[in-house]
């Protein structure tokens, strides 16, 4: 897809879930490191290019959905809350075992975090364009990035009602 084509997609997604940041939400598409498809950080939404090149209208809808669920629900922002009280922990006892603990902890936390926003991204997509867009997106997601045996990939196809067993069925 063309540029000004995914961002008539953005619009549209706005316009069906507008929040405050819908405004300063700004689209890059750029060579992703990783597998990442689509990243949200802060107010920006970036695409890997020659996944945007490739994505038809449905995918898309998926693709920008999600990372415009991450902005929606504040996730980026979420990482910093969390780091003021380890932050505090920290200065007021200072000692290596609790720089350790606090760091082990913050990896827990973004464990879990991450698993529980991207069902958040997800549901965004399903509740504006219905479950099988948000199927459909993830599985054409998972196969352009070779991450469809992900497990975890898998319990997010699963959570939204995909029933099959095999994704490479
Ligand atoms: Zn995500």
């Amino acid at each position: 897809m063309e540029k000004d084509e995914i961002l008539s997609v953005l619009a549209d997604i706005k316009s069906r879930r507008p929040c405050w940041k819908s405004r300063f939400i700004e689209l890059k598409l750029k060579k992703l490191k990783g597998p990442d498809a689509g990243i949200a950080k802060r107010l920006t939404i970036s695409i890997d290019q020659e996944i945007a090149d490739k994505a038809n209208l449905e995918t898309m809808r998926y693709l920008l959905g999600h990372e415009y669920g991450h902005i929606y629900h504040n996730h980026s922002l979420y990482i910093y809350i969390y780091s003021i009280p380890a932050l505090l922990v920290f200065c007021l006892w200072p000692s290596p075992l609790n720089a350790i603990l606090l760091l082990f902890l913050f990896c827990i936390v973004l464990w879990l975090f991450s698993d529980f926003s991207d069902y958040m991204a997800d549901d965004l997509v399903k509740d504006i364009y219905g479950a099988s867009t948000a199927i459909n997106g993830l599985l054409w997601v998972g196969k352009q990035t070779n991450t469809l045996n992900n497990p975890q990939r898998i319990k997010r196809l699963k959570r939204m009602g995909w029933e099959n067993d095999s994704p490479n069925a």
